[in-house]
C-alpha cells in the first residue's frame, strides 16, 4: 500500500515539474536565487495576490536592496513602504527578524527549517519556502494555493482547518516534495494551485494531475474544499473628522504598537453602541477642545481579518481661535495640504476617507 503511495507521490511531482517547465510564470523574484529576495516575496505573497506584489517588492528592493539595509532603516519607513498592502504586522515582522539577523545570524538568512520558524513572521510553510526555493532543500510547503490542491487531489472532504486534515494535508505535502528539485518543485505545485487549480472553475482539462486527482474523479470538484463554517464577523462603527483650515486637513499618526501601528489617519473615534455618528462626531469634537457642526461627507467601509469597519465620515472647516489648542494636542499630528495627503502612509480604511474627501470638491 504505501508502496504504491509513494508510487503516485512520485507521479504527481513528475507531471508537475515537466508542467512548470512549459508554463511556469515568470515573475520578478524566481530571476534570483537571493535568499534574502525569496524571504520578501514569500512574505508579501502570504496574504497579497501576484499581481498586487509585484510593484510593492520591486520598489521594496530597490529601497532596502539587502539585509543590512532593511535592518539600518526605521521601522517606520519599512511601514511607509508597506502602505496599501494591508497585514502590517508582516513589515514590522520582516524589520525585526532582519534586526535579529544582523545581531546574531551573521546577516545571513538561515540555512534551517526550526531557526527560520524562530523568527518574527516566518511560519512552517514560508520557511518552506525559502528553504525550498532558495536553498534547493526538501521542505514542504502548505499555503492557501498547495492546500486548494491537495485536498482536491486527495478528495478530502472534512472542513479544511480541522486539525486532523492539517496534519494529513501537511504529511501529504511531505510525501510529495521530492529530495531533488525541491526549488523548481515548490513553484510548480504553488503555480497549480494559482493558474490551474484556481477557486472557482478549476481549469482541470489543462490540469497535469488530472488523472491521478480524486476530485475529478469522483466528480465533487466544485464541492472542494468545504465551506469553513462561518464566523459572524462584527461591525464596529467608526467617525472620522476632516477638519480643514487654510486648505491643510489634520491627520495624525498612530502609536507604534497595537493595531495598524505607525499608520497615519484623520481624526476618529469608534462609536459607542447606540450612539448616532452625529452624537460621536461631537464627542470626538469635544474631547480635543474644538467647536462647530461639521457636515456629514458620506460612508466608507473597511473589513479587516476579525471585524468589519464603517466609518461615517464628516468635514469641518475650523475657527482660527482653535488654532492653538490643536498645536498643543498634536504631538503626533500634522496639517497637510491635499498633494501631501496623497504621499502619506494612511491606513487602508482612511485611504478610503481620503478617497471620499477627493471626491467631494
Ligand atoms: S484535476 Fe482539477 S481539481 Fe484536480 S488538481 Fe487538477 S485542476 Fe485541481
Amino acid at each position: 500500500m504505501n508502496h504504491h503511495r509513494s508510487f503516485e507521490a512520485a507521479q504527481v511531482a513528475l507531471r508537475l515539474l515537466a508542467w512548470y517547465a512549459d508554463c511556469g510564470r515568470d515573475l520578478p523574484w524566481r530571476r534570483t536565487r537571493d535568499p534574502y529576495c525569496i524571504w520578501i516575496s514569500e512574505i508579501m505573497l502570504q496574504q497579497t495576490g501576484v499581481t498586487a506584489v509585484i510593484p510593492y517588492y520591486e520598489r521594496f528592493l530597490r529601497r532596502f536592496p539587502d539585509l543590512r539595509t532593511l535592518a539600518g532603516a526605521s521601522v517606520d519607513e519599512v511601514i511607509a513602504l508597506w502602505a496599501g498592502l494591508g497585514y502590517y504586522s508582516r513589515a514590522r515582522n520582516l524589520h525585526a527578524a532582519a534586526c535579529r539577523i544582523m545581531a546574531e545570524g551573521g546577516g545571513r538568512l538561515p540555512e534551517d527549517l526550526k531557526a527560520l520558524q524562530a523568527l518574527p513572521g516566518i511560519g512552517r510553510s514560508t520557511a518552506g519556502a525559502i528553504l525550498s526555493i532558495a536553498f534547493n532543500r526538501k521542505a514542504p510547503i502548505l499555503d492557501g494555493n498547495v492546500r486548494r490542491v491537495l485536498i482536491r487531489l486527495y478528495a478530502v472532504e472534512q472542513p479544511p482547518r480541522a486539525a486532523t486534515v492539517e496534519k494529513e494535508l501537511w504529511r501529504r505535502a511531505e510525501e510529495l516534495t521530492p529530495e531533488d528539485r525541491a526549488h523548481d518543485y515548490a513553484q510548480a505545485i504553488m503555480d497549480l494551485g494559482a493558474t490551474v487549480c484556481i477557486p472557482r472553475q478549476p481549469r482541470c482539462a489543462e490540469c497535469p494531475l488530472v488523472s491521478l486527482c480524486l476530485a475529478h474523479d469522483r466528480g465533487i470538484v466544485a464541492q472542494l474544499p468545504r465551506r469553513q463554517p462561518r464566523k459572524t464577523v462584527p461591525l464596529v462603527h467608526q467617525v472620522a473628522l476632516l477638519l480643514e483650515r487654510d486648505g491643510k486637513l489634520l491627520v495624525r499618526k498612530r502609536p507604534l504598537q497595537g493595531m495598524l501601528a505607525g499608520l497615519w489617519e484623520f481624526p476618529c473615534r469608534t462609536q459607542e453602541t447606540g450612539q448616532q455618528a452625529a452624537s460621536a462626531v461631537q464627542a470626538l469634537l469635544r474631547g480635543q477642545g474644538w467647536r462647530g457642526e461639521p457636515r456629514e461627507l458620506g460612508r466608507v467601509r473597511h473589513a479587516y481579518s476579525h471585524f468589519r469597519l464603517e466609518v461615517t465620515v464628516f468635514y469641518l472647516a475650523t475657527e482660527p481661535a482653535c488654532e492653538e489648542q490643536l498645536v498643543a494636542e498634536a504631538g503626533q499630528s500634522l496639517w497637510l495640504s491635499r498633494t501631501g495627503l496623497e504621499a502619506l502612509a494612511l491606513h487602508g480604511a482612511h485611504k478610503k476617507v481620503r478617497e471620499l474627501l477627493a471626491g467631494s470638491s
